[in-house]
């Protein structure tokens, strides 16, 4: 058998097979795409991992048999929107009734599958019972709504004083009509992409692909789709071993698209527990700029004022301690030498999987 043959019967008559002998860290050492190495190491864990629904696991291994790896994703793909794992069971043995090859399993699970499982389902506005002349609001909405409305009301904040409170003025503020809304205010956030999902989404099969937005937010390749044809989003690229590659254009690297790559790298400032969104922070130069450090990416990290004014920029002071970058991220090392890393939805992250020291 010649290796194309073998490759095949690896990838289609013998998928199970293939399956069960799946190792992740051979996958990858050997240059597999992550995401389709992550998939398959998934499908392990659905077919022979450890699970309650031990009588629908073995009878789904044998319905398995001929379909191809690339079928089986498909099928886990759909019904991973799915939250209750007895319902995911149940859509995974129907789907593999279905004959008829990738496509038909397609359709199939269009039909089957109803997008509303996938939707949050709660929207609502409620108010607290009032207390000594308080009282507390919440809104459960789209994190869309959620990120313009906190990028709108951090706007105009003085950035000396506490923002919680100078927030919740803007936001009556707003309501009053004294001050402009918030949507024609919120900013064009840019979409994180890693190159082989990009052509698998203009191949219209990256309907399952989730794409992270510099503002936290997130949107599937076939919303991807609509907006990219449009002017309402800019794309960014991602490389598994040299990270933030460019924005898609063939201008030189500007200073606020450094900020926007450093801003994907680590959503948040890089300091342990510290929550403040990158957007809002001020951007750090790892090796500090008065001891010949260069604005390039692998020294810029965005940090919020309080951090990037605490961080130890002197090698020789041992006080807060200090970030440094490993692999295209940062992380912040204590004054004893603690390697923590504050976020793991960082674009390296999400598009690669979570990062070791
Ligand atoms: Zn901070």
């Amino acid at each position: 058998m010649n290796p194309f043959d073998a490759f095949i019967q690896a990838m289609a008559a013998e998928s199970m097979e293939t399956l069960r002998h799946f190792d992740l860290p051979v996958a990858l050492a050997a240059g597999i795409a992550p995401d389709k190495a992550h998939a398959w190491a998934r499908m392990q864990d659905v077919y022979y991992g450890k699970t309650k629904f031990t009588r629908k696991q073995a009878l789904a291994a044998r319905k398995a048999r001929g379909f191809s790896l690339d079928e089986l994703g498909l099928i886990e793909r759909r019904v991973g929107g799915v939250k209750d794992a007895g319902e995911r069971w149940r859509l995974r043995l129907e789907l593999l009734d279905v004959t008829g090859g990738y496509k038909a399993i397609e359709r199939a699970a269009r039909e089957l599958i109803p997008r509303e499982d996938n939707a949050p389902a709660k929207k609502q506005v409620a108010f607290s019972q009032p207390n000594n002349g308080r009282a507390r609001i919440t809104i459960d909405t789209t994190d869309r709504n959620a990120a313009d409305l906190e990028h709108r009301l951090r706007q105009h904040i003085d950035p000396a004083l506490p923002a919680a409170a100078q927030m919740e003025e803007e936001f009556w503020r707003i309501l009053d009509g004294t001050t402009g809304g918030v949507v024609a205010a919120a900013p064009r956030p840019i979409v994180m992409v890693p190159i082989d999902a990009h052509a698998r989404i203009l191949a219209g099969d990256g309907d399952d692909v989730v794409l992270t937005l510099t503002d936290g937010t997130t949107m599937t390749g076939a919303e991807y789709l609509e907006y990219e044809f449009g002017d309402a989003l800019e794309v960014a690229a991602f490389h598994p071993e040299h990270g933030a590659v460019n924005l898609y254009d063939t201008e030189r690297f500007a200073n606020q698209k450094q900020r926007d790559l450093a801003c994907m790298v680590s959503p948040v400032c890089a300091f342990p527990g510290c929550r403040h969104g990158a957007l809002g922070c001020e951007i750090h130069h790892v090796h500090a700029w008065k001891h010949g450090g260069l604005t390039n990416m692998n020294n810029l990290v965005p940090l919020c004022r309080y951090h990037n004014r605490i961080n130890d920029d002197d090698p020789w002071r041992r006080k807060r301690g200090h970030i440094t970058m490993i692999r295209g991220a940062p992380w912040w090392i204590s004054p004893r030498g603690y390697h923590i890393k504050n976020t793991d939805r960082g674009a390296l992250d999400q598009l690669f999987g979570p990062q070791n020291t």
